[in-house]
């Protein structure tokens, strides 16, 4: 293989002008999913640099599922569900942010995280870290040890590494 991995998300990563808004660059990683070689090549990387370092992963809704999933099951773990407002049934917690317009509330089942679970995080795309931030709050108020970030595309204009200080993050691609 001579296409590097940020080569690869490159040329599959469909980018979108103006969606779902005006002045959005919304990058859809569908295609790099749905490539055989893509696919496995981003699950691979991205937990690459965290190996035995974690106990459980968590993917955040919905794209972070489709990482999560695939990268807990290649790796022998668990995988643990960070969800969108009142989708989880047991006793939650809850962490609210704001977005660009209006807010959004993120949660997690409490007991789905046992205390000093090593849990490696993962999503599609960081943007201004919003999102991150609040479900590393989760998982820590939980009581798991968040050990890293792993995305497939960072936007770096957006600067979410500065709402996330202190975190080994790995990103496959920057734009
Ligand atoms: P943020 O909280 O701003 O870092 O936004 C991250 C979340 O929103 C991720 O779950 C992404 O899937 C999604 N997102 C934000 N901006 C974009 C974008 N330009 N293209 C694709 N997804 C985005």
């Amino acid at each position: 293989e001579t296409e590097s991995i940020s080569q690869l998300i490159d040329r599959l990563a469909a980018v979108v002008p103006d969606y779902p808004e005006p002045g959005v660059s919304f990058k859809d990683l569908t295609p790099v999913f749905a490539d055989p070689v893509g696919f496995r090549r981003i699950v691979d990387s991205i937990v690459d640099p965290f190996r035995g370092t974690f106990d459980l992963i968590a993917g955040l809704e919905a794209r972070g599922f489709i990482l999560a999933s695939a990268a807990a099951y290649a790796t022998g773990t668990g995988m643990l569900t960070i969800r969108k407002k009142g989708k989880l049934p047991r006793e939650i917690l809850a962490e609210s942010y704001q977005l660009e317009y209006g807010e959004a509330t993120l949660e997690v089942q409490r007991d789905d995280i046992p205390s000093g679970t090593r849990v490696l995080v993962l999503d599609d795309v960081l943007a201004t870290g919003g999102t991150l931030n609040a479900s590393t709050k989760l998982i820590e108020r939980a009581g798991g040890v968040v050990v890293g970030i792993g995305v497939v595309m960072e936007l770096e204009d957006l600067g979410g590494r500065g709402r996330l200080p202190g975190r080994h993050i790995h990103s496959l691609s920057a734009v």
